[in-house]
């Protein structure tokens, strides 16, 4: 079988047993890789309602036939659990090098079960799987156990995926980093792993990936590495990283800023990516076979000293510590950055369980004596200290640990309308007033708030120009899919509601595939849609087709539905927060909102497409039947 090892290997942390299992290639053509793989074992396996963080979890990293190719992008690995954070469907995905060496160590994917009764460690190498005890890395920061475990096994070339103190703690939304800098960050799964006392895994190996047609990827290669700097929004990405959206954002009104009460911060230029570069930025760096190399390192000595081992902030981060908490200094958001990545937390939900904290102080719901110190929109010194005792579980610290869920229940029944949240998860650094998909995206995501859910927007609001300059996005490069026509914005009709859903399909396809969404359509038209097609069928030599690829895609979203309707989810739990209906305050889009009515016509509407029941969301059966999984029981 080209593409794959082959292999995917068992382990169970209770008795300290692995098995080795073997799947036909027809299996790896219905599932592919990522999510697929992990959806695949968690709907086989897991009994609905078990507590996700007791020992019955099963936490799985997979990857696909593009992982470890030489393909730029194909660099990713998804890691799949039940949440902790929504008591759902929990999926996250990073890129950097962890992924392409776990296949180089022989493994297409690890299904962990069961619980350690000591901290514990994996060592994969060459097919070969150690349990290591962890008893001295507990309590590390992530940089002092990555050194550690490099020494005890006398190699740096080995690639750790881990957790820090953060995800020891089971805070809610503790993540898994690997090489310290790519983070696995949303719907807590780091403390997943915290309780199954396992703190890392090291991988090494020096197995390749077959390829069926290693002179079409060599050609795929080399035309990526020659045109990316040409491409508008890819140079820019390659220039400033993500935090080149900054100031966009800004300019559109779509900057959310202090809890998302308004669309522009007036320091918006004090945190871009431009203000980096210049004042803290010391190199860029990126992801295996990746020449867009998009991934800052920053380093700062006042007011905060920030140590440049943890990479610096990208757009999510800046979003989250910055506007989103009213705070203009980059040197205290790359602070709480570093802190987010040495000990293991998701700096998004970090960012925005501290802004529902500024807010419910200005409210008077929260108390000087209830926080410690005064807090406030703007202020980055109590921003940081926050962003410790949530890491620290210290303090007030240790309630916001649990969730803005859960601690807006605590603190007052009127403050969970400051969270800014979907099913549990904080959203990401988006305005939805000013692309209503990206509404749409945050409410039916089946791991909640998500803006990774299909493409913005604003890029289909009209065709691009001849020399596409102007728009590096376009509608013309979605025309394989059938959509041709611009739809407007402030719009959730049926040409909204298709358009989002052919993109949903496209977007999982990407996380099926891992595949970063940075390097073809439709984040930037680099690869194309047939450039995807041609990808899998070089590496694993099947005459595959879109389509084929497409219900892929779609075949992920409907199972990772699937497992959120067997945990007792329904319509009732793709609701947006009531801020969204009302008008968005500052900036250019001053005064719009959301039309609930037309939301609510568009949720019915996409149940409708997507072939699930009009009222609840529940996948009807033949929907099943027609994805090839009709061996789920709902
Ligand atoms: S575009 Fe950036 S994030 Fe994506 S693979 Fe390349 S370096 Fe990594």
């Amino acid at each position: 079988m080209f593409g794959y090892t082959g292999k995917i290997a068992r382990i169970d942390l209770s008795s300290g047993k692995t098995k080795i299992e073997a799947f036909p290639e027809e299996w790896y053509r219905q599932y592919m890789g990522g999510r697929n793989i992990g959806l695949y074992f968690l709907l086989k396996e897991l009994k609905p309602k078990i507590d996700p963080l007791s020992l019955n979890n099963k936490l799985i990293f997979s990857t696909s036939m593009l992982t470890g190719t030489p393909i730029p992008g194909s660099s990713r690995y998804s890691v799949v659990s039940k949440s902790p954070l929504t008591g759902g469907y929990g999926e996250a995905e990073a890129g950097g090098w962890f992924g392409p060496e776990l296949k180089a160590a022989g493994f297409d994917a690890l299904i962990i079960e069961g619980k350690a009764k000591v901290p514990v460690y994996l060592w994969i190498h060459n097919g070969q799987i150690e349990i290591k005890n962890a008893g001295l890395l507990w309590g590390k920061t992530t940089g002092d156990a990555q050194r550690m475990i490099r020494k005890e096994l006398g190699d740096d070339r080995i690639r750790i995926a881990q957790i820090g103190p953060s995800g020891e703690k089971l805070i809610k939304y503790a993540c898994i980093v690997n090489e310290l800098v790519h983070v696995s960050g949303r719907c807590g799964l780091g403390a997943v792993m915290g309780a199954k006392n396992l703190r890392a895994i090291a991988v090494h190996g020096n197995q390749k990936v077959k390829l069926a047609d290693s002179t079409k990827i060599k050609s795929l290669v080399k035309w990526f590495t020659q045109h990316y700097k040409d491409h508008p929004g890819c140079s820019v990405l390659h220039d400033l990283g993500t935090a080149k959206n900054v100031i966009p954002l800004d300019e559109v009104g779509m900057l959310p800023t202090e809890n998302f009460r308004k669309g522009s911060f007036k320091h918006a230029a004090r945190i871009s990516g431009e203000e980096i570069k210049k004042s803290i930025r010391i190199k860029m760096s990126g992801c295996y076979a990746c020449p867009v190399r998009c991934k800052p390192y920053v380093a700062a000595q006042e007011p905060f000293k920030v140590n440049p081992e943890y990479g610096g902030p990208e757009y999510e981060t800046i979003g989250a510590f910055g506007s989103i908490c009213g705070v203009g200094d980059a040197v205290a958001i790359a602070k709480a950055h570093e802190i987010c990545n040495k000990y293991g937390l998701d700096t998004i939900s970090t960012g925005l369980t501290i802004a529902f904290v500024m807010e419910c102080f200005q409210q008077r719901l929260l108390k000087k004596e209830e926080v410690g110190f005064e807090v406030s929109f703007g202020d980055g010194d109590s921003m940081v200290k926050l962003t410790e005792m949530i890491a620290k579980r210290e303090g007030i610290g240790d309630l916001l640990a649990e969730g803005m869920v859960e601690a807006a229940k605590k603190i007052d029944h009127d403050a969970l309308k400051y969270a800014m949240q979907v099913k549990g998860q904080a959203f990401s650094a988006h305005e939805p007033r000013g692309k209503w998909g990206v509404a749409l995206g945050y409410a039916v995501s089946p791991t909640g708030a998500d803006h990774l859910q299909a493409a913005h927007d604003v890029w289909f609001t009209k065709k691009a120009d001849k020399d596409r300059k102007r728009i590096p996005i376009s509608l013309e490069d979605l025309a394989p899919l059938g959509i041709v026509d611009p739809v407007p914005v402030e719009y959730l009709g049926p040409e909204k509601v298709r358009l989002f859903m052919y993109l949903q399909f496209l977007w999982s396809l990407y996380n099926v595939l891992d595949l970063c969404i940075f390097v073809g359509v439709p984040e930037y038209s680099l690869f194309s849609l047939n450039d995807l097609v041609s990808m899998v069928r070089s590496v694993t030599g099947w005459q595959t087709s879109l389509w084929e690829l497409l219900k892929a895609g779609e075949r992920g979203i409907t199972m990772a539905r699937c497992f959120n309707v067997r945990e007792g989810f329904g319509r009732g739990n793709d609701r947006l927060p009531e801020r969204v209906f009302q008008p968005l305050g500052g900036g250019v889009l001053e005064g719009k909102s959301i039309d609930k009515e037309e939301f609510e016509q568009a949720l019915t509407l996409y149940y409708e497409m997507m072939g699930w029941e009009r009222k609840n969301g529940v996948p009807k059966k033949a929907k099943l039947h027609e994805l090839g999984i009709g061996w789920i029981k709902l």
